[in-house]
Parts: structure tokens; sequence; C-alpha cells
């Protein structure tokens, strides 16, 4: 029987996930001893321990309670949520932070060379996918009715091999649909990585760790996103320049020593600076424009 005066998170073991994973946690400022066999990684800064596994494997270890908190992408943990509502065996974990890393989406894909009509045009094909609670959701929702090939890997060259004749599979930036000659046609899931916890409070020693963990993740998620931006201007320009920092919080204008007209500005962004935003900038009257990232914060 484990002692619960510590916490345990389940995260990947090798893929997508694993590294920025481990990285959040990290910059939380936890560090591990790893184990030798790599499966368990002993908390040193904390009492807070790893256990390293297949993604699809974290919402069963927290329903059964050998673990207190997960690491999963959004499309595994709804996809074993409907699974469980489905064979009635009641709510046991629930997403506790959107984490902002491993985004993806679950959608559906046909042959480029198909004519597009609408879901309709799925009816009485057969579609296959490693998510069949999800697409029956959705087959359900726009009134289709098909037939899942449930595949566990591979999915996308179904169609080649003429195993089915449209695809229901995770997709990123669509250069696999594209090398196997399909097209995206309909989103059924927006996905990231997410912290689960089980439905059910902790009640012991693991609620304090879990709330102290949380307060640090949402620190780092705020200054991740957060960019310190350094640039000079007219006086005249500043108003306009401001309405274009995304998310500034007011900026602190200063005196350029020798120059009566231009003044230094630098103001903290709570979002993401794009190229776009920089040349507006610039097509505004800004000049010498730095964009430095964040490193720690303390409000
Ligand atoms: P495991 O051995 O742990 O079962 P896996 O092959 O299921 O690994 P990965 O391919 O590493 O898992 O993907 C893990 C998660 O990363 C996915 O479930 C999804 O949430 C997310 N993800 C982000 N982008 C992609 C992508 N382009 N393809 C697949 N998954 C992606
Ligand atoms: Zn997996």
């Amino acid at each position: 029987m484990r002692t619960h005066d510590r916490l345990r998170i389940a995260i990947q073991k090798s893929g997508r996930l694993s590294d920025p994973a481990r990285d959040l946690l990290a910059r939380a400022g936890l560090s591990f001893r790893e184990s030798r066999d790599r499966l368990f990684c002993y908390g040193e800064s904390l009492p807070i321990d790893l256990l390293l596994v297949r993604d699809d494997d974290i919402p069963g270890l927290i329903a059964e309670g050998a673990c207190d908190l997960g690491v999963v992408g959004g499309n595994v943990l709804e996809e074993q949520a409907c699974e469980r509502l489905a064979d009635g065996r009641g709510e046991a974990f629930r997403p506790i932070r959107e984490l902002g890393f491993g985004r993806c989406r679950l959608s559906v894909a046909v042959p480029n060379d198909w004519e597009w009509t609408g879901p309709q045009r799925l009816a009485g094909l057969r579609i296959a996918t490693s998510y069949p609670q999800l697409m029956a959701r959705w087959l359900r929702e726009q009134g289709v009715e098909a037939t899942p090939v449930m595949l566990s890997g591979s999915v996308e060259i179904a169609p080649r091999l003429g195993k089915a004749e449209a695809i229901c599979d995770i997709v990123s930036t669509g250069g696999t649909l594209m090398a196997n000659q399909l097209k995206e046609v309909a989103v059924i899931l927006e996905s990231q990585a997410l912290l689960v916890a089980p439905s059910q409070p902790f009640g012991d020693e693991r609620a304090e760790l879990a709330a102290m963990l949380l307060r640090r993740l949402d620190a780092v998620m705020s200054v991740r996103a957060s960019k310190l931006v350094l640039f000079q201007a007219h006086r005249d320009q500043v108003a306009e320049l401001v309405k274009l920092l995304p998310d500034a919080e007011t900026p602190t204008v200063m005196a350029i020593e020798g120059q009566r007209d231009q003044v230094a500005l630098q103001a903290l962004c709570r979002s993401a600076m794009t190229w776009q935003r920089l040349e507006d900038m610039k097509r505004a009257g800004a000049s010498g424009l730095l964009v430095l990232p964040v490193e720690q914060m303390l409000a």
C-alpha cells in the first residue's frame, strides 16, 4: 500500500508529450532521481514522484488510484471518458488544466479526389480510426450511419489498402494526410495536453501538494506566454503604438538623454508577439524593437 504523503504523477514515457511534460515540471521546481528501469522517478526537491508509462494507460491509472495526477492528450482522455460512459463505469477522472502543448485535432479525412458535400457523404462507408468512441459520438450528432474500422496505428494508409473509404485520425500539420493523398474535411475535437486528476478530491496530504504544484504550474504557464517588449518612438506616436501591443500592461515611458521628442518604452505583453504585429508597430513609428522572454515573475 502506497503512502499518501507523496504525490505521484503519470507522464508519457517516450513520445510527443514526454519532453514538454518533463520540461514543465522542471520549470515548476521539480527534480527527480531516475530509477534503473526508468519507469519510476523519485522526487528529490519535493515529495512528488513520476511514473513513466504509455499515454493510453494514464487515465486508467488515475481511475484506479495508482497515480494522483497525469499529463495526457485531450484526445486520449475524451476517448476513454466516452468509453467509461458507454459501459456505465461512471466518471473517475477530469482535466484540471490545459497545458498549452501537444496541440492537434481529431479530424475526418477523405481521398483528395472526393467531392465533399458534407458528413452525409460518409453514409454507409467504412471509416478507419483509433478513436471509435469519439467518432461514433460525432457520427450520431451528424445523424450519419457508417461502419467503424478499428486500427491502432497507421490509420492514414487504410484507404490505400482498401480497408476503409475514409479515416478519422489525429492531425497537426496535415503533412501526413497530404503524403497519403487525403484531405481534412471535418474537425471532431481540438486537443492539447491536459493535467488530469481524479474526480474525487484527495482528502489527505496529497491535496496540499497538488494545490502547491498547481500554483507553480499556473505561474510557469503565465510567464511562458509573456514577453517584455522594448522600443523607442516619438512622443506623439505612443498612444497609437500602445494599442498595437498584445495584452500589454500599462507600459513604462522613459526619457532619452539629449532627445526631447523621442521616448523609450517598456511593456509586459501577456500573449505572443507575431512578426506581423512587429511590422505593424514599425510602420506606426516604433524603432529599435526588442522582444525578450520573461524568465521568472512574482507579482
Ligand atoms: P505511446 O507509446 O505512449 O502510446 P503514442 O504513439 O500513442 O505513444 P504519440 O505519437 O507520442 O503517442 O502522441 C502522444 C499525443 O501527442 C497524442 O495522443 C496527441 O495528444 C498529441 N499529438 C500532438 N500532435 C500530434 C500528431 N501530429 N500526431 C499524433 N499525436 C499528436
Ligand atoms: Zn498511445
